[in-house]
């Protein structure tokens, strides 16, 4: 069966082209400035890669330039579209209805464009990229996996802001919780490598990259997450501030006569650790500023590593018992030090790592970088959302 994964961003469409049963990616790619020029980078599996400018004026035209180098006679990986078994797509918000991923039928997009005015920024382009296959694809199944679903059994305690009633009940504010799809698929690998069944784990997965959040997954299913109503809420991140005080925020707003988008901006795009070190939103940059001795780099490491380690002793409580912690995505996967701030002084919840693994770890496969006997097992363990996303399209769609 070959599936096709499409994650479609404002400006952006990201696919990569599976073959399920050979557990290989046929081929993957990119087209980016999506509506203001256009470019396409497409990397077939065993052939050259192909980079090109190329007018790009909405999602239809993007996958339509998909679907042509997929099946280019020099470039392309199938001989025609109808190879294509089904389609997956990444869908950031389910909103309170779409609780697993789904079969798309008109009343998935219906549902999916009554949500937008909770998810103004993923959800167009989301429905955009559907659409776009639709029409090009009518005949082929497809699925949208959301990034939600996984939050979808947390509890009202968990999920009711402590605000007036009535703007969760008319406006739909609550937490969402979101990386649900990675978060998933690390806590499964997890109990894959420890040999375990999932149902007796109680796990802490920590999803660090541009955008990071923890999640506590006990027996399988999450409970408590760190995003919320939106991808700000939590811990410290690239660009986008994490939890504060919210007087904070009205408080600026009043201050500097900043307007509710510009101070959307400033906690979206400007905070993070590019707002405290002022130097980058990229922890590569970060923590080489910081080792040269620039303080406010180191700052900004300290928040984000004091707020991992904050939720991580804040699920334990909560999952009553903790037996291993996952690191993931770029800084989770790549950055050592980072992960061994996050564990010191842990000895106390059974957390301890062995520095010398932890230094010397193999990338892109899971590594395990618990101390000898530790209570608690650490591990590293590389996400794959898209895999995710096509093992769930493979489960709806068999027998189509
Ligand atoms: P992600 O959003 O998962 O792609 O993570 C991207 C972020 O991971 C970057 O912005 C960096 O802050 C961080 N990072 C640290 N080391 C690496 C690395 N070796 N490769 C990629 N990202 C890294």
């Amino acid at each position: 069966m070959k599936i096709l994964v499409l994650n479609a961003g404002s400006s952006s469409l990201k696919y990569q082209l599976f073959d399920m049963e050979k557990e290989t990616i046929l081929a993957k790619g990119l087209c980016e400035r999506i509506g203001t020029g256009g470019a396409v980078t497409h990397k077939p599996t065993g052939k050259d890669p192909v980079s090109e400018e190329i007018a790009l004026p909405d999602h239809g035209a993007a996958l339509e330039r998909v679907l042509a180098l997929l099946t280019d006679a020099t470039h392309g990986v199938v001989a025609s579209i109808e190879e294509i078994d089904a389609v997956g797509h990444r869908v950031a918000h389910g909103g309170e209805e779409l609780k697993e991923s789904a079969r798309i039928t008109a009343s998935t997009i219906a549902y999916l464009e009554s949500i937008i005015p909770i998810n103004p920024l993923h959800g167009p382009p989301a429905i955009a990229g559907i659409k776009a296959c639709l029409a090009l694809m009518p005949s082929v199944p497809q699925v949208a996996v959301f990034d939600t679903s996984f939050y979808s059994e947390i509890e009202d305690f968990r999920y009711v802001y402590p605000i007036p009633y009535e703007f969760y009940e008319q406006d739909r504010v609550r937490r969402y919780g979101f990386h649900g799809t990675s978060h998933r698929f690390v806590s499964a690998e997890l109990a894959k490598a420890l040999g375990k069944p999932i149902e007796e784990l109680k796990i802490v997965t920590c999803h660090l990259g541009n955008g990071s959040s923890i999640t506590a997954v006990d027996g399988g299913k999450a409970i408590d997450t760190s995003m919320g109503f939106t991808p700000q809420e939590g811990i410290c991140m690239g660009t986008r501030s994490g939890t504060i005080d919210p007087t904070v925020v009205t408080y600026l707003m009043k201050k500097h006569g900043y307007s509710a988008q510009e101070m959307e901006d400033i906690l979206n795009k400007k905070s993070g650790f590019l707002g405290v070190s002022g130097i980058s939103n990229d922890t590569r940059d970060v923590d080489a500023a910081a080792k040269a001795g620039n303080y406010r780099a180191e700052l900004s490491l300290k928040i984000l590593a004091n707020g991992i380690k904050k939720h991580i002793g804040a699920y334990a409580a909560e999952m009553n018992g903790l037996d291993a912690l996952v690191f993931t995505a770029g800084i989770g996967e790549n950055q050592a030090n980072i992960r061994e701030k996050v564990c010191e002084n842990m000895k106390f919840l059974g957390i301890e790592i062995d520095v010398d693994k932890n230094n010397n770890f193999t990338r892109g496969v899971p590594f395990d970088i618990t101390k000898e006997g530790a209570r608690v097992a650490t591990w590293i363990i590389p996400t794959n959302e898209e895999y995710m996303i096509a093992i769930d399209t493979q489960r709806l769609t068999q027998g189509n």
